[in-house]
């Protein structure tokens, strides 16, 4: 479904992404392990194609020099040029990190914006989903988003990408700063939007462990380069993994 060769992100001098060869199949929950700064956010831009959006306003306003290079292959379609919002249409989702909600809309009002890419059908089925999905969501759905939980606005932040119909769904650190009890709630539900919407789902985090059991397969990034890739098993049982990403 998508195909990354070779790909290469500079900032300025620094490199942020390191020559990444990633695959995602239809239907696969894939994820990206690394500590932080390793470049997630870096290689989910990229992805969704908000880096080039990055780079012509840094080049406006004269700032640091951004490059892309690489081959990010969509369905067979070559998209490493595409702008963000033309990947959107195609399904491809960026849920960024930090949830990035807007306050002072209402959790429906939110929820309402993401359906921009979607039907009045589609929204209003989505809409049925994602409460079904959160059942919190729907009895704070006049609530402002600036006065949710961390684990409100996550699911929240989550919603609201389901309501753009994603077919790829990018879940950037869906599980920062969240208690582990509601990392179990956020993490359960990525599982069913796969299993019951069918939406493939990439999914970084800086610990490996909550989110390994669901993964089909996953890459561990250090320092802007996939070091090592394997199945959630194959990883679990790699004991360099183990100590640096288990906290064994
Ligand atoms: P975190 O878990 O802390 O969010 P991350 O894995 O998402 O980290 P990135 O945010 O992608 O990492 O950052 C990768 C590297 O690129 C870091 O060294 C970071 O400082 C650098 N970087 C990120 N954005 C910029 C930018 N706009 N300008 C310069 N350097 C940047």
């Amino acid at each position: 479904m998508l195909e990354a060769r070779g790909l290469m992100v500079f900032y300025e001098n620094m490199l942020a992404i390191n020559n990444v060869d990633l695959r995602v199949q239809e239907g696969q929950i894939v994820g990206v392990f690394g500590a932080n700064s390793a470049g997630k956010s870096t290689l989910m831009y990229t992805l969704s194609g908000i880096i080039l959006d990055k780079k012509r306003k840094e080049e406006m306003r004269g700032g640091e020099r951004i490059s892309v290079f690489g081959k990010l292959r969509y369905h067979g379609e070559e998209i490493s040029q595409m702008k963000p919002h033309e990947r959107a249409k195609r399904g491809i989702i960026l849920c960024p990190e930090r949830r990035r909600i807007f306050p002072e809309s209402s959790v429906l009002e939110n929820l309402k914006i993401g359906a921009y890419l979607a039907s009045s059908g589609e929204a209003k089925e989505t809409l049925d989903y994602v409460f079904s999905l959160f059942p919190a969501l729907e009895r704070l759905k006049d609530r402002q988003g600036g006065f949710l939980s961390g684990g409100e606005q996550q699911m929240l932040a989550i919603g609201r990408a389901l309501m753009a119909q994603p077919k790829l769904l990018l879940l950037d650190e869906p599980l920062l700063g969240l208690s582990p009890q509601i990392q179990k709630v956020v993490i359960g539900a990525i599982k069913e939007i796969r299993d019951q919407k069918g939406i493939t789902i990439l999914v970084t985090e800086q610990y490996a462990r909550p989110v390994l059991p669901i993964v089909d397969y996953a890459y561990i990034l250090e320092n802007g380069a996939a070091v090592l890739e394997g199945t959630g098993q194959q990883l679990l049982e790699n004991p360099d993994v183990k100590a640096a990403y288990f906290g064994l």
